[in-house]
């Protein structure tokens, strides 16, 4: 038998620690290695398999696009790429009327960061400590974390990181220089921390009032996770702009940038060569579908609850709290994670990381109960 670790081990880059498992096969919200042993995907490619994996409808609609057309640049019109935005635009919050497809959640911030430049005319962000934007070099600056930074300095100047959920010292750093800020409404790589109503509200409030745009990264939250289709939503928040992707293809790399009806770009000033494809947009079109069809935000709200209920956290003595929004759930113990995560997946449960000390879990919104039950079992067994 082939070793595919040894090839990735040997040709890939060793960017990302990995689990010791080699995944072959997904069906539903569980996935296989070589030897077909069965494993319950509580990563869901990192929030990406919303629809869990290889959804036959996500499936026909891919197979069907491929023998149609594949790829098509943007110097044309194409059928399913326009269909695609006027869907989004009727999905996304109020205000948001046009849309700039790309191919991943990294692209859609550069996107945004440029955008808010020339809308604004001003260069500088703020942006929050502990959040996650992505990894390419705007992405990257507009992230507060030093250990994804330090080493590409001298990075994008003018950006300004400050505590989440204290609006003075946000309301202290924006001024007449600043063309936008940017937040996560759960901020997922930094520990699964919800923001709080009043918090965005003021901060709604003060960009409004200084003529500062407000970009929502809902990259992670975005298509159904949090119990709504737009975590926005739980906020009544209209943001200037919304940037989403993970889970907006079901697992086909695709993201947009989305905008308020007052920004204009001018032609030439930014553009994408795959963004868009005909491929990309058939598969998100697919998966925007199944969310709405089979009201996958209202079953991550019930399954969220019945997840906490069931898991019920303070009878485990190994956990301080549980942060949840939906089905983006959050427990942080009080020890580093990195155990708990190899005792999970030797009982066939992939969970991830946010951070040193709290194991995220973001399931596939098709979950069973039954597997949510498997999970919680084997939780409270390594946990109590
Ligand atoms: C994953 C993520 C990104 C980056 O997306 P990529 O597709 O990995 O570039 C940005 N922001 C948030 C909130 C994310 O979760």
């Amino acid at each position: 038998m082939t070793d595919y670790k040894a090839l990735e081990l040997d040709y890939g880059l060793p960017l990302q620690p990995k689990r010791d498992l080699v995944a072959v096969r997904g069906e539903g919200a569980c996935l296989y290695d070589e030897a077909g042993r069965e494993y319950i995907d509580f990563a869901a490619g990192i929030g990406v398999a919303s629809l869990g994996h290889c959804h036959p409808q996500l499936v026909a609609a891919i197979q069907q696009q491929a023998e149609t057309l594949i790829t098509c640049p943007n110097i044309m019109y194409n059928d399913i790429r326009s269909r695609l935005l006027e869907k989004l635009v009727e999905i996304s919050p109020q205000g948001l009327t046009r849309a700039y497809l790309c191919n991943s959640g990294a692209e859609s911030i550069e996107a945004a960061l440029k955008f808010a430049r020339l809308h604004s005319g001003r260069t500088n962000f703020v942006t929050a400590m502990r959040g996650f934007h992505g990894r390419t070099m705007g992405a990257v600056s507009a992230t507060y974390t030093p250990k994804y930074r330090e080493a590409f300095q001298p990075l994008i100047p003018g950006f300004d990181y400050v505590p989440y959920n204290k609006i003075d010292k946000l309301d202290a750093v924006v001024n007449d220089n600043t063309a936008a800020v940017m937040l996560e409404l759960v901020q997922g790589e930094g520990g699964v921390n919800p923001i709080q109503a009043e918090y965005i509200a003021a901060v709604r409030k003060i960009c409004s009032e200084r003529g500062v745009l407000l970009i929502i990264d809902e990259i992670q939250t975005g298509f159904c996770r949090t119990g709504r289709f737009f975590a926005c939503e739980h906020f009544e928040l209209q943001p200037d702009i919304l940037c989403v992707a993970k889970a907006m293809g079901g697992g086909v790399p695709i993201g947009a940038t989305l905008l308020d009806t007052a920004i204009n770009v001018d032609p030439g000033l930014h553009g994408t060569t795959f963004g868009g494809n005909p491929l990309a947009s058939a598969a998100a079109l697919a998966a925007i579908d199944v969310y709405q069809t089979d009201n996958l935000a209202q079953r991550a709200a019930e399954l969220g609850d019945y997840f906490e209920t069931r898991l019920n956290v303070s009878e485990l003595s190994q956990v301080r709290a549980l942060r949840r929004l939906g089905l983006m759930i959050g427990i942080e113990l009080k020890q580093k994670v990195q155990d708990k995560l190899a005792q999970l997946l030797e009982r066939g449960i992939i969970a991830l990381p946010a951070g040193p000390n709290v194991i995220r879990m973001l399931p596939p919104l098709i979950v069973e109960r039954q597997q949510i039950d498997r999970v919680v079992d084997t939780l409270r067994e390594i946990l109590a």
